[in-house]
């Protein structure tokens, strides 16, 4: 019996579809990766990829994603570099039919954003902040500690669920004074990176412990990405921790760069989060499926991502904490890495 053109016109439709990715930037390994898995997961579906980087520049994003419209995309996936500056592009994709997917970053004023996937961005800050809490013995009545504040970009919607989650662990012992800020510095207006810099993070850093730490010991640093983890070590190393009996402070991370467990492994950096990008690509891949052959997408999340024109619907995985006791577990034997990618 021949199926009917009806039967046949979704499943069949999606097969070599566009399907725009724009990611942020080059500059940071875990976004290639992203873009890599993307591109092959979609390819394995049948579907035509036209994958983007736009340099950390925002007008270059708006370009690149104006023309994936022109250029027919179905779905249009996106990890934006400003969350708020979208909207007139989306409101274009919108009006052409174009479904948009707000890839690990939420995209926030439009209402043309149809969903989210993304890690559980608050349950990262809360990771980043035990890590402190453990490495430092406060749950053991240690300290007094100093400790300073690190907060990612302030136009990255998912910067605030790190700080927030981090601060959920780090705040009651500050209250109790157990955790120190010798530069008073707190809340994301004063501790934000202006997109996720590194040299802004390293001159920050040497701006305090200039200020604040001649005489002194800090003795925990909240970064909430490897990129600036590392600047801020090389700060911390420019006035000589890490030899000679100064102990570098806990600093935290994310994403699992290769240079960061190497700096891991090496006993710089204490944690870092693992995000699996393998599997965020797997989602986002259904999700397009699902868009492109009329089912609904999966999701399990329908309250957390107020993008202030809709609550978003979402999915989120899940983050682990990754440091010196877990990373070849984690990280080699998972299959992320190759053990000789980290030596
Ligand atoms: C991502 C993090 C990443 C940061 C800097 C955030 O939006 O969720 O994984 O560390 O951007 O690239």
């Amino acid at each position: 019996m021949a199926l009917s053109s009806t039967m046949l016109t979704p499943a069949f439709a999606a097969k070599g579809d566009k399907i725009g990715v724009a990611m942020p930037t080059k500059s940071s390994a875990r976004w290639i990766d992203d873009g890599n898995n993307m591109v092959a997961q979609l390819k394995a579906k049948g579907y035509e990829p036209d994958l983007q980087y736009a340099d950390d520049d925002i007008p270059n994003q708006l370009a690149q994603i104006e023309n994936m419209v022109t250029k027919g995309a179905k779905v249009l996936v996106i990890a934006s570099i400003d969350g708020t500056t979208l909207s007139d592009v989306l409101a274009k994709a919108h009006d052409a039919g174009v479904k948009v997917i707000a890839y690990d970053r939420l995209i926030k004023g439009s209402p043309n954003v149809d969903y989210y996937a993304t890690f559980d961005n608050f349950k990262v800050g809360v990771l980043q902040g035990t890590s402190i809490v453990d490495k430092l013995g406060l749950k053991d009545g240690k300290g007094p500690f100093n400790i300073e504040l690190f907060g990612g970009s302030p136009d990255d919607n998912n910067a605030y669920f790190f700080y927030d989650g981090a601060m959920s662990v780090l705040q009651p012992y500050i209250d109790s004074k157990k955790l120190v800020i010798q530069s008073g510095q707190t809340g994301m207006k004063q501790v934000s990176t202006l997109r996720w810099d590194p040299a802004v993070a390293q001159s920050r850093m040497d701006n305090l412990l200039s200020a604040y730490y001649t005489g002194k010991h800090v003795d925990a640093v909240l970064s909430p990405y490897d990129g600036l983890s590392i600047g801020i070590l090389s700060s911390l190393k420019g006035v000589g921790y890490g030899s000679g009996g100064n102990a570098f402070p806990v600093v935290t991370g994310q994403d699992c760069e290769v240079q960061s467990v190497k700096s891991i492994i090496a006993g710089e950096q204490t944690s870092s989060i693992y995000k699996d990008t393998r599997e965020l690509a797997k989602v986002v891949v259904n999700m397009v499926d699902a868009l492109e052959t009329g089912s609904k997408p999966e999701i399990n999340d329908s309250k957390t991502y107020d993008n202030g024109k809709k609550v978003v619907p979402s999915f989120l995985l899940n983050p682990v904490l990754v440091d010196k006791a877990n990373w070849q577990k984690v990280l080699v034997d998972g299959g992320y890495y190759k053990a000789s990618q980290l030596q």
